[in-house]
């Protein structure tokens, strides 16, 4: 009942904005105060036109995003036949792998060989959708409203009523740009023009129209360019919002439960209570949030790394050029799970490559079945 309500009243209150901005903004200031008292007839005409186009602009992004929707994946992707790289981590532990003789199971035809890089969990094991009978690949996240695993699903907007994600952020951006420069235009104007048009029936003061317009322009253009400026940092380190949230959460949870390990204050405690989380809860929702990666070991044949990835590794910055032409471009077509593997194992950068192979030669993650698939240290606590 409530998202229904938030599916209705956000588009209504936009076409009330509209309505009152084309009176308050085109007609009573452009029209009467611009174009009739001051005679900046030019002026005039091009604000109205410039608000316009920019209200015209919103619209067409706006139903454009919805019409398009957020995308879904393009192939179902079975499960990655992972056999021989566990059997061979179990083995490379103990130290009696043969380097020239590794062992192979490829008794699972149905599974795809893995990529030489993907994004996993704790264990090693790439995210999968039981919904969708597919590992999430592509970046993927599965969206119950819709059923679907979104590829590059960045967040659900409220104010546009559509989830943001691979095939319609383009114009997500759009609609941002567009608020962005209507906005501008509205209140630079307003307030250029604010000392010439205090007049209001000879009181000597702003219309209230005028003052409406300044309060809710100045609110939004704040909003909008935060959003946007937000929006060009992650193009410029290809990450999505949900990323970094799940981020910001595992983050703020390590400092509990750093607190939690330390002696805690009496502050920490009455928090802690209050949340009524315990450390394994803790280091259950940390273990999920913790972006990992399983990679094909740089030294050793059929063996392969389960590496924790830092907040400063960005796996899909390209730079800015490569970035954008990814979010500008179309995925390429996928004829089966094998291409779909390949394209996701391109889309990590190469400089990252070279950055986790060394960081895997200094010593650093645990070899992918080396450690009990169980999770042993939940179960004992
Ligand atoms: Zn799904």
């Amino acid at each position: 009942m409530i998202k229904t309500l938030q599916r209705v009243w956000v588009p209504v209150i936009t076409l009330v904005w509209f309505g009152f901005s084309e009176y308050a903004y085109c007609y009573l200031f452009c029209k009467r105060k611009l174009y009739d008292d001051l005679h900046h007839e030019s002026t005039a005409i091009g604000l109205i036109v410039g608000t316009n186009i920019a209200m015209i602009l919103i619209c067409i992004n706006w139903i454009t995003l919805l019409i398009k929707g957020p995308g879904k994946l393009p192939l179902k992707v079975p499960p990655y036949n992972l056999n021989r790289y566990y059997k061979n981590g179990e083995l490379f532990q103990k130290g009696v792998l043969d380097a020239n003789d590794p062992a192979i199971d490829d008794s699972l035809t149905n599974f795809v060989d893995p990529p030489d890089f993907f994004q996993c969990n704790w264990q090693g094991l790439p995210y999968w959708c039981s919904h969708c009978e597919s590992i999430k690949v592509l970046r993927s996240h599965h969206f119950s409203r819709l059923n679907i695993c979104c590829p590059y699903m960045d967040h659900y907007c409220a104010y546009l009523g559509s989830l943001i994600g691979y095939d319609n952020y383009p114009y997500f951006v759009g609609v941002v740009i567009c608020y962005e420069m209507w906005f501008l235009i509205v209140l630079v104007s307003l307030c250029c023009f604010a000392s010439r048009i205090e007049d209001f029936s000879k009181r000597r003061i702003l219309h209230p129209a005028d003052i409406v317009t300044i309060i809710i322009s100045g609110f939004w253009l704040v909003t909008v360019t935060v959003l946007f400026g937000s929006v060009l940092n992650m193009v410029a380190i290809n990450e999505l919002s949900i990323e970094r949230l799940n981020m910001k959460r595992c983050n703020a949870l390590k400092s509990k439960l750093g607190a939690m390990e330390q002696k805690p204050s009496f502050k920490t405690r009455f928090l802690l209570r209050k949340n009524q989380l315990s450390k394994t809860e803790l280091q259950r929702y940390i273990d999920s949030y913790q972006r990992y990666m399983n990679v094909k070991h740089p030294q050793f044949s059929n063996v392969r790394v389960v590496i924790p990835l830092r907040d400063s590794d960005h796996p899909f910055n390209k730079g800015l050029f490569e970035n954008l032409k990814q979010w500008c471009f179309r995925f390429p077509k996928f004829a089966t799970p094998q291409d779909v593997v390949r394209y996701e194992c391109d889309m990590i950068s190469m400089s990252f490559k070279k950055k986790i192979q060394e960081r895997i030669k200094d010593g650093e993650g645990h070899v992918f079945g080396s450690l009990s698939v169980t999770p042993v240290d939940y179960q004992s606590v």
